[in-house]
Protein backbone atom coordinates (compact mmCIF):
# COMPACT_ATOMS: atom_id res chain seq x y z
CA UNK A 1 0.00 0.00 0.00
CA UNK A 2 1.50 3.39 -0.70
CA UNK A 3 2.15 5.67 1.69
CA UNK A 4 -0.05 8.47 2.38
CA UNK A 5 0.92 11.77 0.96
CA UNK A 6 2.13 14.61 3.89
CA UNK A 7 3.43 17.19 1.73
CA UNK A 8 1.95 17.32 -1.93
CA UNK A 9 3.46 19.72 -4.57
CA UNK A 10 1.61 19.94 -7.83
CA UNK A 11 2.91 21.61 -11.07
CA UNK A 12 4.65 25.07 -9.30
CA UNK A 13 5.81 27.95 -11.30
CA UNK A 14 7.80 30.19 -9.70
CA UNK A 15 8.13 33.96 -10.89
CA UNK A 16 10.94 36.51 -9.93
CA UNK A 17 10.25 40.02 -9.88
CA UNK A 18 7.17 39.69 -12.76
CA UNK A 19 9.76 37.98 -15.47
CA UNK A 20 12.11 36.04 -14.39
CA UNK A 21 10.98 31.84 -14.70
CA UNK A 22 12.89 29.91 -12.32
CA UNK A 23 10.13 27.26 -11.66
CA UNK A 24 8.80 25.13 -14.41
CA UNK A 25 6.30 23.41 -13.27
CA UNK A 26 7.87 21.07 -10.21
CA UNK A 27 5.56 18.25 -8.71
CA UNK A 28 6.87 16.29 -5.82
CA UNK A 29 5.58 14.29 -2.72
CA UNK A 30 6.76 13.78 0.74
CA UNK A 31 5.33 11.10 2.25
CA UNK A 32 4.69 10.96 5.78
CA UNK A 33 7.54 9.81 7.90
CA UNK A 34 10.12 9.64 4.67
CA UNK A 35 13.42 11.53 4.00
CA UNK A 36 12.91 12.99 0.61
CA UNK A 37 16.00 14.93 -0.81
CA UNK A 38 15.93 17.60 -3.51
CA UNK A 39 18.76 17.50 -5.51
CA UNK A 40 20.56 19.26 -8.21
CA UNK A 41 23.42 22.04 -9.16
CA UNK A 42 23.59 25.45 -7.90
CA UNK A 43 20.59 27.54 -8.67
CA UNK A 44 18.24 24.84 -10.45
CA UNK A 45 15.86 25.95 -7.78
CA UNK A 46 16.02 23.77 -4.38
CA UNK A 47 15.83 27.00 -2.37
CA UNK A 48 13.12 28.30 -4.29
CA UNK A 49 11.16 25.26 -4.06
CA UNK A 50 11.48 25.01 -0.16
CA UNK A 51 10.70 28.83 -0.01
CA UNK A 52 7.63 28.00 -2.15
CA UNK A 53 6.11 25.66 -0.01
CA UNK A 54 6.88 27.78 3.51
CA UNK A 55 5.49 31.04 1.45
CA UNK A 56 8.56 32.85 2.10
CA UNK A 57 8.76 34.37 -1.22
CA UNK A 58 7.17 37.67 -1.06
CA UNK A 59 10.18 39.17 0.61
CA UNK A 60 12.07 38.01 -2.74
CA UNK A 61 9.55 39.81 -4.97
CA UNK A 62 8.78 36.07 -5.86
CA UNK A 63 5.32 34.39 -6.64
CA UNK A 64 3.72 31.27 -7.40
CA UNK A 65 1.88 31.41 -10.60
CA UNK A 66 0.92 28.09 -11.53
CA UNK A 67 0.10 24.59 -9.52
CA UNK A 68 -0.78 24.07 -6.08
CA UNK A 69 0.89 22.92 -2.55
CA UNK A 70 -1.69 20.65 -0.05
CA UNK A 71 0.12 19.36 3.51
CA UNK A 72 -2.19 16.48 5.17
CA UNK A 73 -4.60 16.71 2.18
CA UNK A 74 -5.07 20.90 2.98
CA UNK A 75 -4.26 23.23 0.09
CA UNK A 76 -1.77 25.86 1.99
CA UNK A 77 -0.38 27.70 -0.53
CA UNK A 78 -2.32 31.21 1.15
CA UNK A 79 -1.18 30.24 4.50
CA UNK A 80 1.36 32.18 6.29
CA UNK A 81 4.61 31.47 7.43
CA UNK A 82 3.16 31.48 10.82
CA UNK A 83 0.51 29.39 10.39
CA UNK A 84 2.81 26.54 8.27
CA UNK A 85 4.86 26.66 11.66
CA UNK A 86 1.70 26.32 13.74
CA UNK A 87 0.45 23.20 11.47
CA UNK A 88 4.04 21.57 12.05
CA UNK A 89 5.84 23.08 8.94
CA UNK A 90 9.13 24.20 9.90
CA UNK A 91 12.21 25.69 7.11
CA UNK A 92 15.38 25.69 8.20
CA UNK A 93 17.22 28.13 6.12
CA UNK A 94 20.60 27.95 4.02
CA UNK A 95 23.24 29.75 5.92
CA UNK A 96 21.93 28.49 8.95
CA UNK A 97 20.56 32.10 10.47
CA UNK A 98 21.10 32.16 14.43
CA UNK A 99 21.00 35.00 16.83
CA UNK A 100 24.85 35.89 16.79
CA UNK A 101 24.46 37.97 19.82
CA UNK A 102 22.02 35.34 21.76
CA UNK A 103 23.02 32.27 22.96
CA UNK A 104 22.68 28.88 22.01
CA UNK A 105 20.09 28.69 24.65
CA UNK A 106 18.40 31.52 23.74
CA UNK A 107 18.45 30.98 19.62
CA UNK A 108 16.46 27.21 20.40
CA UNK A 109 13.99 29.27 22.62
CA UNK A 110 13.29 31.33 19.87
CA UNK A 111 12.18 28.43 17.94
CA UNK A 112 9.28 27.66 20.40
CA UNK A 113 7.51 31.39 20.00
CA UNK A 114 4.63 30.50 18.12
CA UNK A 115 3.39 27.37 20.87
CA UNK A 116 0.47 28.01 23.16
CA UNK A 117 1.47 24.83 25.48
CA UNK A 118 2.69 24.85 29.04
CA UNK A 119 6.26 25.85 30.07
CA UNK A 120 6.74 22.22 31.10
CA UNK A 121 6.25 20.83 27.73
CA UNK A 122 8.64 23.57 25.93
CA UNK A 123 11.41 22.38 28.61
CA UNK A 124 10.99 19.15 27.25
CA UNK A 125 11.66 19.73 24.14
CA UNK A 126 14.62 21.70 24.98
CA UNK A 127 15.90 18.48 26.61
CA UNK A 128 14.94 16.86 23.59
CA UNK A 129 16.85 18.64 21.78
CA UNK A 130 20.31 18.32 24.13
CA UNK A 131 19.52 14.67 23.88
CA UNK A 132 19.80 14.78 20.13
CA UNK A 133 22.37 17.72 19.81
CA UNK A 134 24.90 17.07 23.11
CA UNK A 135 26.93 19.24 22.04
CA UNK A 136 24.67 22.39 21.96
CA UNK A 137 24.01 21.01 25.44
CA UNK A 138 27.85 22.14 26.15
CA UNK A 139 27.68 24.82 24.20
CA UNK A 140 24.23 26.15 25.70
CA UNK A 141 25.46 29.22 27.36
CA UNK A 142 28.09 30.52 24.56
CA UNK A 143 27.09 33.33 22.02
CA UNK A 144 25.80 31.75 18.88
CA UNK A 145 28.00 34.25 16.34
CA UNK A 146 31.12 32.48 18.45
CA UNK A 147 30.14 28.78 17.77
CA UNK A 148 31.28 26.74 14.94
CA UNK A 149 29.36 26.31 11.27
CA UNK A 150 28.72 23.05 12.50
CA UNK A 151 27.72 24.33 15.91
CA UNK A 152 25.56 26.70 13.88
CA UNK A 153 23.67 24.26 11.78
CA UNK A 154 22.95 22.10 14.33
CA UNK A 155 21.10 25.09 16.60
CA UNK A 156 19.30 25.90 13.27
CA UNK A 157 17.78 22.58 13.14
CA UNK A 158 17.42 22.58 17.02
CA UNK A 159 15.42 25.63 16.89
CA UNK A 160 13.34 23.90 14.34
CA UNK A 161 12.54 20.78 17.30
CA UNK A 162 11.75 23.98 19.57
CA UNK A 163 8.38 24.16 17.21
CA UNK A 164 6.84 20.82 17.72
CA UNK A 165 7.47 20.06 14.20
CA UNK A 166 5.56 17.14 11.84
CA UNK A 167 7.78 18.27 8.58
CA UNK A 168 11.33 20.18 8.29
CA UNK A 169 11.98 21.98 4.89
CA UNK A 170 15.78 21.91 5.40
CA UNK A 171 18.01 24.18 2.87
CA UNK A 172 21.77 22.93 2.16
CA UNK A 173 22.90 21.70 5.67
CA UNK A 174 26.38 20.42 4.22
CA UNK A 175 27.06 23.63 3.23
CA UNK A 176 30.64 24.89 4.15
CA UNK A 177 30.66 22.25 6.99
CA UNK A 178 33.70 19.57 7.50
CA UNK A 179 32.76 15.88 5.84
CA UNK A 180 32.95 14.67 10.12
CA UNK A 181 30.60 17.15 10.77
CA UNK A 182 28.15 16.96 7.96
CA UNK A 183 28.07 12.71 8.74
CA UNK A 184 27.38 13.24 12.63
CA UNK A 185 24.01 16.11 11.19
CA UNK A 186 23.09 13.32 8.77
CA UNK A 187 22.71 10.97 11.33
CA UNK A 188 20.69 12.69 13.76
CA UNK A 189 18.15 13.92 10.82
CA UNK A 190 17.89 9.95 10.16
CA UNK A 191 17.34 9.66 14.58
CA UNK A 192 14.99 12.34 14.28
CA UNK A 193 13.07 10.99 11.47
CA UNK A 194 12.64 6.87 13.04
CA UNK A 195 12.47 7.89 16.63
CA UNK A 196 10.39 11.53 16.54
CA UNK A 197 8.59 10.59 13.09
CA UNK A 198 9.77 13.68 11.36
CA UNK A 199 9.72 14.40 7.85
CA UNK A 200 12.26 15.61 6.25
CA UNK A 201 12.54 17.48 2.70
CA UNK A 202 15.99 17.86 2.19
CA UNK A 203 17.57 20.63 -0.35
CA UNK A 204 21.23 19.02 -1.10
CA UNK A 205 23.98 20.23 -3.76
CA UNK A 206 25.84 17.31 -2.45
CA UNK A 207 24.00 14.19 -3.60
CA UNK A 208 26.47 11.87 -2.35
CA UNK A 209 25.29 11.75 1.31
CA UNK A 210 21.92 12.99 0.86
CA UNK A 211 21.47 9.55 -1.24
CA UNK A 212 22.81 7.85 1.84
CA UNK A 213 20.49 9.26 4.39
CA UNK A 214 16.97 10.25 2.08
CA UNK A 215 14.01 7.50 1.10
CA UNK A 216 13.48 8.90 -2.28
CA UNK A 217 14.87 11.32 -4.42
CA UNK A 218 14.54 14.33 -7.07
CA UNK A 219 16.91 15.58 -9.22
CA UNK A 220 16.22 19.47 -10.29
CA UNK A 221 17.49 20.85 -13.51
CA UNK A 222 16.68 24.47 -14.58
CA UNK A 223 13.87 24.56 -12.40
CA UNK A 224 12.04 21.25 -13.68
CA UNK A 225 12.23 17.31 -12.01
CA UNK A 226 14.56 16.02 -14.60
CA UNK A 227 14.46 12.59 -12.32
CA UNK A 228 13.29 11.23 -9.62
CA UNK A 229 13.21 7.75 -7.69
CA UNK A 230 14.19 5.59 -4.59
CA UNK A 231 17.51 6.51 -3.29
CA UNK A 232 19.23 3.55 -3.95
CA UNK A 233 18.20 3.79 -7.43
CA UNK A 234 19.07 6.78 -8.19
CA UNK A 235 22.83 6.12 -6.42
CA UNK A 236 23.26 3.37 -8.88
CA UNK A 237 21.63 5.33 -12.06
CA UNK A 238 24.70 6.23 -14.51
CA UNK A 239 23.72 9.39 -15.89
CA UNK A 240 23.50 10.61 -11.69
CA UNK A 241 26.73 8.75 -11.10
CA UNK A 242 28.00 10.47 -14.37
CA UNK A 243 26.69 14.15 -13.58
CA UNK A 244 26.00 14.30 -9.48
CA UNK A 245 28.34 12.68 -7.98
CA UNK A 246 31.53 12.64 -9.69
CA UNK A 247 33.67 9.97 -11.51
CA UNK A 248 34.89 7.08 -9.79
P1 LIG B 1 21.40 27.26 -4.28
O1 LIG B 1 22.31 26.11 -4.18
O2 LIG B 1 22.09 28.55 -4.61
O3 LIG B 1 20.45 27.41 -3.16
P2 LIG B 1 19.13 26.50 -5.77
O4 LIG B 1 19.03 25.27 -6.57
O5 LIG B 1 18.51 26.48 -4.45
O6 LIG B 1 20.60 26.95 -5.63
P3 LIG B 1 17.64 28.88 -6.23
O7 LIG B 1 18.31 29.63 -5.15
O8 LIG B 1 16.27 28.40 -5.99
O9 LIG B 1 18.51 27.65 -6.68
O10 LIG B 1 17.68 29.78 -7.53
C1 LIG B 1 17.12 29.37 -8.76
C2 LIG B 1 17.31 30.47 -9.78
O11 LIG B 1 16.54 31.61 -9.40
C3 LIG B 1 18.72 30.97 -9.97
O12 LIG B 1 18.94 31.17 -11.32
C4 LIG B 1 18.75 32.26 -9.21
O13 LIG B 1 19.69 33.14 -9.78
C5 LIG B 1 17.33 32.78 -9.39
N1 LIG B 1 16.89 33.61 -8.24
C6 LIG B 1 16.89 33.24 -6.95
N2 LIG B 1 16.40 34.22 -6.16
C7 LIG B 1 16.07 35.24 -6.99
C8 LIG B 1 15.49 36.54 -6.81
N3 LIG B 1 15.15 36.98 -5.61
N4 LIG B 1 15.30 37.30 -7.90
C9 LIG B 1 15.63 36.86 -9.11
N5 LIG B 1 16.14 35.64 -9.37
C10 LIG B 1 16.38 34.84 -8.32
Amino acid sequence: EAPKALLDVNGIEVIYNHVILVLRGVSLVVPEGKIVALLGANGAGKTTTLRAISNLLKSERGDVTKGNIHYKGERIDSLTPADLVRRGVIQVMEGRHCFGHLSIEENLLTGAYTRTDSKGEIAASLDMVYQYFPRLKQRRASQAGYTSGGEQQMAAIGRALMADPKMILLDEPSMGLAPQIVEEIFEIVRDLNTREGVSFLLAEQNTNIALRYADYGYILESGRVMMDGRADELANNEDVKEFYLGIE
